[in-house]
């Protein structure tokens, strides 16, 4: 298979071009390293299988071989980066999302758009199950990610009603691990990055909210499956074990044995005060379910920071 994918030198899609090619498919990476890194991919570009194509999303992309999948993952994804450019966000999602769709139309390719749980806004229903609407602000701080990828989601879908393209719409809940960049800005890089350095962890408002976290290997692993069955329905990946982010700020202290203190700082406007994803459909859909704990996911994470802060 010859698989295109937006952002592949980005977190997620750095760990799905290497899985690819470790299938022996063909892989495409496109990427502006707006926020990514070729540090993600360098060792990756020495197989032949793989291109990179340096290129901004928003202005439409012309291929002269075959296609088979175009996978959207090209976005700023934490919430540091898109409420400093809601334009640029909202173009990835919308703009972006129009030129990829296009060009699966082109290519006759299959489209996979990653969505995610901030569809669902500061959620009224929890867990969350996928066919809760949402409650988004729509003019809120965080509405350029949130309404850029609810818009995403309806573009993927005007195209499946129209023009009949195969689509797959992932809601993709909190996901950490390798590849993260250390000015990352999510919570969980904040964290880790902040236990090895020695600085205080910054719990933004008193560290009630709740979050899911899922580790890299197992969202990777519900991703291909659900590129292998056909279901064209929203779908929500993640970890169903819910934390504190106080519990997770204990957590890397303890595993990083780092004598840091915590400091509180105010809640961003907006966040949502809890989220956990309902993953009865992905679990019965796909026999899947996350494997590694939160425990094992943070030694993984936690070694490979320590080796990149040096
Ligand atoms: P990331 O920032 O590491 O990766 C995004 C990649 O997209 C980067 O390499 C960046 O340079 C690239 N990019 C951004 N805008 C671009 C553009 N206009 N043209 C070309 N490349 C562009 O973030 P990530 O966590 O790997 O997220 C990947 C995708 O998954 C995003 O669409 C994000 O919204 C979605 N997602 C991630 C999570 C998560 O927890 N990690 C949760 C929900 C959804
Ligand atoms: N958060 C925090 N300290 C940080 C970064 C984030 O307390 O240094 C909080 C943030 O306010 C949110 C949660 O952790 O409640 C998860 O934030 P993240 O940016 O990882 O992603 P979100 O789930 O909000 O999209």
């Amino acid at each position: 298979m010859n698989i295109l994918i937006t952002g592949g030198a980005g977190f997620i899609g750095s760990h799905l071009c290497k899985t690819f090619l470790e299938k022996g498919e063909s892989v495409t990476c496109v990427d502006n390293f707006i926020t990514g890194s070729k540090d993600n991919i360098k060792d990756l570009l020495n197989n032949k299988n793989i291109r990179l194509i340096e290129h901004d999303i928003l202005t439409p992309l012309y291929i002269n071989d075959s296609i088979d999948w175009v996978l959207h993952f090209a976005s700023l994804a934490s919430p540091k980066d898109y409420i400093a450019y809601p334009i640029k966000t909202l173009k990835s999602g919308l703009l972006g999302t129009h030129n990829c769709l296009g060009l699966a139309k082109a290519k006759n390719a299959k489209f996979f758009f990653a969505s995610t749980s901030e569809v669902y806004g500061d959620p009224l229903v929890h867990p969350q199950v996928e066919e809760y609407w949402g409650n988004v602000n729509s003019i809120g701080v965080r509405s350029c990610y949130d309404e850029s990828k609810r818009g995403g989601e309806a573009l993927a879908y005007a195209y499946y009603r129209q023009h009949s393209i195969d689509i797959r719409i992932v809601r993709i809940f909190n996901t950490y691990g390798p590849n993260m960049q250390i000015e990352d800005g999510r919570v969980v890089s904040n964290f880790i990055v902040q236990a090895l350095k020695g600085e205080d962890l910054t719990i933004y408002g008193r560290g009630n909210q709740t979050r899911s976290f899922c580790y890299i290997s197992d969202l990777v692993a519900g991703l291909l499956k659900i590129m292998s069955i056909d279901y064209k329905l929203p779908l929500n990946l993640g970890n169903s074990c819910e934390f504190t982010v106080k519990e997770l700020a204990k957590s890397v202290l303890k595993l990083t044995k780092s004598k840091s203190k915590i400091k509180f700082l105010p809640l961003p406007e907006d966040d949502p005060k809890k989220r956990k994803p309902d993953i009865t459909k992905a679990k019965k859909m796909l026999n899947w379910q996350p494997k590694i704990s939160l425990e094992e996911g943070l030694k993984k994470t936690i070694g490979y920071f320590r080796e990149k802060l040096g």
